[in-house]
């Protein structure tokens, strides 16, 4: 792909993604108490090194010559693939928001009258949020074609998803017990489940 459509591309579709989508949700999440938390500095750190690395590091690539010693040229199909992660991940990363509403933190922790959502996209995903995470940093290495541009939001939040999930799914047992056990069989974690368990 054309390298200056790429960097239009991904900046708009980052931009939705950030700033139109979660914005609001940051401002609304200012009024919520939190009851309990359970981030480590390894996981907030980790959320803000996949922030700079989704936007910070792309921007470096796109308005200055540091990185161009990682550009490399990429075949159509992969960016226009990219492309259409891209709008898919925006789609699932609005979703997620709408049907999360005020439970929606960016680390780990349970806010005043949190409740456990099982509706919506949560209805057959346990982690849809993290789903369209991953389609987007897969979209930004497939549309960006430098070496250090394309995979710096992959390579953070690969870790940080790794070390979360498992975590959060603990935190999320010991809150709402047995309700989120059952949650857990009918549900996949990032894909629904090919033969889905009926609700009880
Ligand atoms: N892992 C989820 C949510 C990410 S936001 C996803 O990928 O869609 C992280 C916060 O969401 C966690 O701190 C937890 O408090 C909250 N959370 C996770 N799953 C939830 C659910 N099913 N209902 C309500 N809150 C949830």
């Amino acid at each position: 792909m054309n390298p200056l459509a790429a960097k239009i591309i991904y900046v708009v579709g980052y931009w939705i993604a950030n700033f139109v989508i979660r914005g609001p949700h940051i401002k609304a999440r200012q009024q919520v108490r939190v009851r309990a938390k359970l981030n480590t500095r390894l996981d907030t750190s980790l959320f803000l090194v996949v922030g700079a690395g989704g936007f910070l590091v792309p921007l470096l690539y796109i308005f200055t010559p540091l990185l161009s010693f990682a550009d490399y040229s990429s075949p159509l199909w992969i960016g226009v693939t990219g492309t259409g992660l891209l709008a898919a991940g925006d789609w699932v990363f609005w979703k997620t928001h709408k049907d999360l509403g005020k439970n929606w933190s960016p680390t780990l922790e349970i806010r005043e009258g949190h409740t456990l959502i099982t509706t919506g996209i949560y209805g057959r995903i346990r982690h849809p949020m993290y789903s369209s995470i991953w389609l987007l940093v897969i979209a930004q290495a497939m549309i960006l074609p430098n070496y250090v541009a394309g995979f710096s939001g992959l390579a953070p939040f690969a870790f940080l998803y790794f070390q979360r999930v498992g975590k959060e799914e603990r935190m999320m047992m010991e809150q709402f017990g047995s309700e989120y056990e059952q949650y857990m069989k009918r549900t996949g974690r990032l894909w629904p489940k090919l033969r889905p368990v009926p609700r009880p």
